[in-house]
């Protein structure tokens, strides 16, 4: 459809206000008018426009051209000679057209607009609505299906006091046939080209309360001036994990908010905190457990679950040549047979690296545990997980872990088992729907301003005068403010324009997808434990976990149900092989660690894949970004969740900044 705008009015009205400016230029909230309506109507696809020019031609060219920095083909009619308000629409092309008058401002849907009037099939179709000053407006009397059967002009003074409020706004789409042809005469756009087809009954009143206001007075123009000016802030999300539905969350009730969208590629929200079905149970993308040392956003969480949790005592273990190690490795040594524990114990005590700086990860373990219980446990398990040598990673994941006093680890090799980790001794799960629960939880308190389009998968970014325009599916979203919670690496990728660095950087920042591989099985060898960590190389996952301990809805009686993870990166070999090929291993592990005895123990197997599951902090991870932090702060690019900072972070810590995030949004 292409859209007509009328902007050769000369604004007699209001024209002292901006005495050199047509018009349609002059400027609200810090731009013409005019680009307004460009603007709005390039969002909404609609592409080829036609301006209607007389008085200051001139300035209203300059500054459009041919439209092309504003994403649309423009061109002009000028009229020479004053057309009145419809005389120009004869050189207009007989397609449907979209009209409306300069000095209105609209913000409606213009789709829904257009798809009233081919629904009506109606020859013109005028948006109408109830205004604030009927008693100078054009009424409209509309029968039960909105046709128009009268037209009430405000210059009929005989046309009586009990009219409905029902004003014509001064937008209308004319099917190509309703557009004027012959001689570009003077025509009245409503007395010669409208009010002659209402009685052939197919002119169409599209009654809606979206905002249309005309500024033919100086009053009229500073009130919408004030409701632009004022109007929240549109906020886009990128990404509907749990840090963009929590920081909707708590930015729903700021004032200075009017909406949120939310842009998320699955077909559901929630990202890595999805759960999903497995033989009648539900179950986690690796088991979501709900701890933190952060008092305050813990009990946060936890209320929010309401009276769907309970508390659970970890009891995970090492898997070591098929002993049962307690969980940290070096609490439990005893455990080891004694060649392996004196190992340890003679390493850790005469540790020859233990004055050494650790620049990266294999140092620091070296350093704080000694060569014994590195190259038993820490060194193979971590590169399991992190399919990345440990030499090659940073010391940030790790170099808070204090190194255990002498004594503990003597004790430890002498059969006392001592807690490690304290923190997520204890611990809450949803009694029933996995960690899902927690994001329906946050789902089910969004208010009207937040939209959640699910199957939107963003494919680019732009700013363009101090708005964002995002692309997603089939549809372009606009905004005042953008937040990424999707992979940084993705944004560098998709950003309009990046600079070259911050794309290098994106490029190089290193993550690790993961398999998750749920096995019921007919007889429970795992005991009373829940995790279990397996850094044995010739076993394809590096946990294990029975979600039955999770309670009785994660549980059917004479079973047991082990979920696997196994992580790869994308050029991994193994990521290429089948689910069937992939699911032979997994049982082979079973095998291996002693938890599957015969095949047929085997009931029920699910293989699912999901990509980004761990950060993988290289030794470039931190300077990488810092440029892309730096970059994006710059542009006013928020960015938030774990891959939307590209940092390990778990459920309290997203919660967190979502909370910290929302207020300083807020403040701007
Ligand atoms: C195996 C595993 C176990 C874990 N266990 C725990 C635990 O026990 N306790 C704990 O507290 N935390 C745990 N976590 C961490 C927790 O899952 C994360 O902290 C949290 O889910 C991160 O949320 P997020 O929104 O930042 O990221 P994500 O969940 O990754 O969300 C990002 C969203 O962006 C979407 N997206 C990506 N690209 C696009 C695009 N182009 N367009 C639109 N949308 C896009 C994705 O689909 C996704 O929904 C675990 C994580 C893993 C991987």
């Amino acid at each position: 459809m292409r859209a007509a705008i009328l902007a050769g009015g000369k604004g007699t009205r209001i024209g002292e206000i901006y005495p050199d400016l047509p018009k349609p230029m002059f400027p609200i909230a810090g731009k013409p008018l005019l680009q307004h309506h460009i603007e709005a109507l390039a969002l909404q696809g609609i592409t080829q426009i036609t301006l209607t020019v007389g008085y200051k031609a001139d300035v209203i060219r300059n500054h459009f051209e041919d439209g092309s920095t504003f994403g649309v083909h423009i061109d002009y009619i000028v009229e020479n000679e004053p057309l009145g308000t419809g005389g120009a629409l004869a050189f207009l092309p007989r397609e449907d057209t979209l009209i409306l008058l300069g000095d209105v401002y609209f913000d409606i849907d213009i789709e829904k607009f257009i798809r009233f009037h081919k629904e009506k099939q109606a020859a013109i179709t005028l948006f109408a609505h109830p205004n604030s000053h009927p008693q100078d407006s054009d009424i409209l009397v509309t029968d039960a299906e909105d046709r128009v059967t009268a037209w009430k002009s405000k210059n009929d003074k005989q046309r009586g006091d009990n009219l409905p409020n029902l004003a014509n706004a001064g937008l209308y789409i004319f099917s190509g046939d309703a557009l004027p042809i012959g001689e570009a005469v003077k025509r009245d756009l409503d007395h010669d080209l409208i009010l002659p087809v209402i009685p052939e009954g197919k002119v169409f009143a599209y009654n809606s309360p979206e905002y249309v206001k005309d500024m033919g007075t100086p009053e009229r123009f500073a009130a919408v001036e004030k409701d632009v000016q004022s109007r929240g802030k549109r906020i886009i999300i990128l990404g509907g994990g749990l840090a963009g539905i929590s920081l909707a969350y708590f930015l729903q009730e700021k004032s200075s908010i009017a909406s949120i969208d939310i842009l998320e590629k699955e077909n559901e929200p929630g990202g890595l905190c999805r759960s999903f079905q497995h033989n009648g149970i539900t179950v986690d993308i690796g088991p979501h457990i709900f701890f933190s040392k952060d008092k305050e956003t813990l009990n946060f969480m936890l209320t929010l679950l309401g009276d769907n949790k309970h508390e659970l005592r970890r009891s995970n273990r090492i898997l070591h040549k098929g002993s049962f190690i307690q969980y940290p490795f070096e609490n439990d040594l005893s455990k080891l047979n004694d060649e392996e524990r004196s190992k340890c114990v003679d390493a850790f005590l005469h540790n020859p690296y233990r004055d050494y700086p650790a620049d990266n990860m294999l140092q620091f373990f070296l350093k704080t545990f000694g060569e014994g219980i590195v190259n038993l446990y820490l060194c193979p398990y971590n590169e399991k997980i992190w399919k990345f040598n440990p030499a090659y990673m940073d010391t940030q994941m790790v170099e808070r872990i204090p190194r255990p006093p002498d004594e503990d680890i003597l004790r430890s090799a002498a059969g006392e088992t001592i807690d490690g980790y304290t923190h997520q001794l204890y611990f809450s799960y949803p009694k029933i729907g996995g960690t899902a629960a927690f994001i329906n939880a946050f789902v089910d308190k969004l208010n009207e301003k937040v939209k959640i389009h699910t199957s939107h998968k963003v494919s680019s970014v732009q700013k363009s005068n101090n708005s964002w325009y995002v692309k997603a599916a089939n549809a372009e979203f606009k905004g005042d403010l953008l937040v990424s919670c999707i992979p940084v690496n993705v944004l560098t990728e998709i950003y309009s324009g990046i600079d070259e660095q911050a794309a290098k950087c994106g490029h190089n920042l290193r993550h690790n997808n993961i398999i998750i591989a749920m096995a019921t099985v007919s007889v429970d060898r795992a005991g009373d434990n829940f995790a279990f960590m397996v850094a044995d190389p010739d076993v394809i996952f590096h946990r294990i976990s029975k979600v039955d301990f999770l309670g009785e809805n994660y549980h059917k009686d004479g079973t047991a149900s082990y979920m696997m993870e196994y992580t790869y990166r994308d050029e991994g070999k193994k990521a290429a092989l089948s689910d069937e090929e992939l699911q032979e291993k997994f049982i082979d592990g079973l095998f291996k660690i002693g938890f599957v005895h015969k095949k047929n123990e085997v009931q029920a197997f699910t293989l699912k894949r999901f990509p980004y599951a761990y950060v993988i902090y290289d030794l470039q991870h931190r300077e990488n970004m810092k440029y892309i932090r730096e970059y994006f702060n710059r542009q006013g690019v928020y960015l938030n969740g774990r891959f939307g900072n590209f940092e390990y972070w778990n459920m309290d810590a997203v919660v967190a900044e979502s909370r910290k995030m929302a207020d300083g949004i807020w403040m701007k």
